[in-house]
């Protein structure tokens, strides 16, 4: 999708840039709290941020803004990863209403968004997952549960994709459902969410089971969701999380040596620069990818450009990691130093979908169709 030029200077960034401050200063007690970010989310809704790129605002996604989100989303994931994580999710939900929901449903969720509902995007799940059972009367009833919710109940209005029956029982394809959980009750397994970092995205295992949707609460038609490029296209915007975690681990690493006196050391200093040059890098990556993805119409290009930036920014992200390890030694890796709290998140933060399949299809897509550089 061709979009329209950029609105003036993104102010959004600079707030987000202080907010990351904020963050960075409450991370030690919200990680011991192993619990929801209140206090950082309610802080992101107090901002504007929650309708920051809904039609008409600063970050405008109609318009050419995907750099400057990218930015924002950065900043949030340097602040606080969970915080990122749940963000990003309500973000994406946002632009898959805008490409799917109809009109009335764009006003309703959208006017949500601005009463400070919280939105996401639930669509992993295990062997017991989402049916969305057509009745006689067109309502929808659902069955099954969603592992990996991050957000838990705090998301009001989560997307929760499953296979849509008709009211013969007949599959007709992965269909969005937008739930209106502040409605609901439903049994929430904290249990699952036993992570290695983390802990305050509260990715719980939510089950659905029984809850009577509306039809107006379905979100496009069968097969949507995993449309391209949006699908995965989607990936820089996680990938910018990412990087925002290596920038805060750079920071740490670079507080630690401070606080030793040990900066004239070359070997600490050599280690500093790779990793300052690995995150520029990332910014690059970022910058690039947001530009392509608002002036390119070409589907296939975003998807190359996207798996490339995620696959990249994994590597720099792991990198940082390892050369962070090293100069903290055992004693930078003992609590309450900002290194384990941060390699715990971004570690465990990685660990998203298809990586393997996201790096091949860059290998396949340059063999056979000879992208343009
Ligand atoms: C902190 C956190 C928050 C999350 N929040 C959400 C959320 O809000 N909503 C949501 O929908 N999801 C969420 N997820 C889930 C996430 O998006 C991924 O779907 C999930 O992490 C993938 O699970 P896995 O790593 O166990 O995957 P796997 O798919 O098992 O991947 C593990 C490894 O196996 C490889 N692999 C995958 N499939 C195959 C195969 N068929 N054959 C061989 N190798 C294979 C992969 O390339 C990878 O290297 C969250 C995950 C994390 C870590």
């Amino acid at each position: 999708m061709i979009r329209l030029p950029a609105l003036p200077a993104p102010a959004p960034v600079e707030l987000a840039r202080r907010l990351q401050q904020q963050f960075a200063e409450w991370a030690p007690e919200t990680f011991a709290s192993a619990a929801y970010p209140q206090r950082e989310m309610d802080a992101i809704r107090q901002a504007g941020l929650l309708h920051i790129t809904l039609p008409g605002e600063a970050l405008d996604l109609r318009h050419s803004n995907t750099p400057a989100l990218l930015q924002l989303l950065r900043y949030i994931g340097q602040g606080n990863l969970s915080v990122g994580r749940i963000y990003e999710g309500h973000v994406n939900a946002l632009q898959l209403i805008a490409v799917y929901g109809t009109p009335a449903q764009q006003q309703r969720w959208f006017a949500d968004a601005r009463a400070g509902h919280l939105f996401g995007v639930w669509n992993t799940e295990m062997q017991d997952g989402i049916h969305l059972d057509r009745q006689r009367t067109g309502k929808v009833r659902i069955r099954g549960s969603k592992s990996f919710c991050s957000g838990s109940v705090h998301v009001t209005r989560p997307i929760v994709p499953g296979v849509l029956h008709d009211s013969k029982g007949r599959a007709l394809g992965w269909q969005m459902a937008i739930v209106p959980l502040d409605r609901h009750d439903p049994p929430v397994d904290k249990s699952f969410w036993t992570p290695l970092g983390m802990r305050n995205s509260v990715s719980h295992k939510i089950d659905f089971t029984g809850i009577l949707l509306e039809p107006t609460d379905l979100l496009g038609h069968p097969g949507d969701y995993n449309r391209q490029p949006y699908l995965s296209g989607g990936a820089i915007r996680f990938a910018a999380v990412h990087l925002g975690g290596a920038a805060a681990v750079l920071e740490a690493i670079r507080e630690y040596i401070r606080q030793l006196k040990r900066t004239e050391d070359c070997y600490h200093r050599s280690r500093v620069g790779q990793m300052a040059i690995l995150v520029e890098s990332g910014n690059q990556w970022l910058e690039r990818s947001g530009r392509l993805t608002d002036q390119s119409s070409d589907t296939d290009e975003i998807i190359y450009y996207a798996n490339m930036t995620r696959t990249a920014i994994a590597s720099i992200c792991t990198d940082c990691l390892r050369l962070a390890e090293h100069s903290a030694g055992a004693r930078g890796m003992l609590h309450p130093y900002a290194l384990p709290r941060l390699h715990a998140d971004l570690t465990m933060y990685l660990r998203q979908p298809a990586p393997d399949a996201a790096l091949e299809a860059v290998g396949k897509h340059y063999l056979d169709d000879h992208p343009t550089h």
